[in-house]
């Protein structure tokens, strides 16, 4: 069984009324774009949006909607990155997966399994995976599940996953792994995307709990293969990552998700997100009749950052500053509103927060002084 005992009970499919209000919201005639894991770790990370939860829930293509308000995302992989970073993944894959089992740390593996995964739509592929890992771990051996698709259940929406790998290994344990194109130089890699990486795949881990869960003799590890190119060359090596830390983040922000029938019912009813046929007003109109919780942090995951932060900003609203100032600042909201308290002309001076904005407003105005006097005596020595 898993090694988590708390994975939950297995995804629900969402209501037909759901699932037709979703499709009310997103076009009748456009198709749902997929939740990947990468969209699910940036929705764990901001678990207060509403206005992400609901456009992922919807399958709204977001990038399109916010070329549509006229605030083009600018994040993405080129062309040219997504080829080279195909072609890198074949070859980690290669030899019928022994490649990449020699990264696992097996010299010679001998007999590799790679299941056939196809299936029609993505309830049969993920019926498939399942089955897939269940026989696996019941025949023992080593087995490559390349591309496998995994569901999980995300604010009463299912979202569809597809991890580059995972390996079943003979004592029933099941690695996820990622294959990523950036370089990992003398054993290491820039922090900020093994991070990425890392909350991505919690969210594997996560999902396959849930199979782990109904399989015997099956644990899913918490730790996950990344594999990178070495050095400048195209040639892999792999690192283990813990990612225990991420998967009980990613688990707790995931169930404190408002629920998408929630957030969709307190909407207009005729409310739309149809890019074929909403003028860029109405779409205007419709996005900001959603709450957002904007954050610095949208601008590396979202691809409405750049509306919501010109949105925010146009407020004043003091979360354009950072979530720690955020949260320093206590019931002021606005700029305004700081810089007013700091003025003394509003706020309640018996307030903690009030008091040291007043205290860094004199020491600045003195610091300013001094630093005038200091001018004034310079130039007239
Ligand atoms: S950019 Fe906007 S919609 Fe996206 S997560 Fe941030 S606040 Fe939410």
């Amino acid at each position: 069984m898993s090694e988590s005992l708390d994975s939950g009970p297995p995804p629900q499919a969402p209501t037909t009324a759901l699932r037709q209000r979703l499709a009310e919201l997103r076009g009748p005639a456009a198709q749902p774009h997929p939740l990947d894991a990468r969209a699910l770790a940036a929705l764990a990370a901001n678990p207060g949006c509403k206005r992400r939860a609901l456009l992922d829930g919807a399958g709204v293509d977001k990038g399109a909607l916010a070329s549509a308000l006229g605030s083009p995302a600018t994040f993405g992989q080129s062309q040219f990155a997504f080829m080279r970073g195909n072609a890198f993944e074949a070859r980690v894959k290669a030899d019928g997966g022994r490649e990449l089992l020699k990264l696992l740390g097996l010299e010679r593996p001998a007999e590799v399994a790679v299941p056939e995964l196809a299936a029609a739509g993505p309830e049969g592929r993920t019926a498939r995976t399942s089955l897939a890992l269940r026989e696996a771990t019941a025949t023992g051996g080593w087995t490559l599940l390349d591309h496998p698709l995994l569901v999980l259940e995300v604010a009463g929406s299912a979202a569809y996953l597809e991890p580059d790998a995972v390996v079943v290994h003979p004592d029933g344990r099941w690695t996820v792994v990622e294959i990523k194109s950036f370089p990992m130089i003398d054993g290491s890699a820039d922090a900020a995307k093994v991070g990425a990486a890392a909350r991505q795949a919690a969210v594997y881990v996560l999902a396959l709990e849930r199979v782990a869960a109904l399989t015997d003799g099956a644990s899913v590890a918490h730790s996950v293969l990344l594999v990178c190119p070495k050095d400048f060359s195209n040639l892999p090596t792999a690192s283990v990552v813990d990612v225990r830390k991420q998967l009980s983040v990613t688990r707790r922000q995931l169930t404190r998700l408002t629920r998408i029938e929630d957030i969709a019912a307190a909407l207009p009813e005729d409310l739309s997100f149809d890019l074929e046929t909403c003028s860029a007003e109405e779409l205007t109109t419709a996005v900001e009749s959603v709450p957002h919780a904007y954050a610095p942090e949208c601008l590396a995951a979202c691809e409405l950052a750049f509306h919501c932060r010109d949105r925010a900003r146009e407020a004043g609203a003091v979360e354009t500053l950072g979530r720690p100032v955020r949260g320093e600042l206590g019931g002021l909201t606005t700029v305004g509103d700081v810089l007013a308290a700091a003025r003394g002309e509003a706020g309640d001076p018996d307030d903690p927060t009030v008091a040291a904005l007043r205290r860094a407003a004199a020491l600045r105005a003195e610091s300013l002084e001094a630093a005038a006097h200091r001018g004034a005596e310079a130039l007239a020595c």
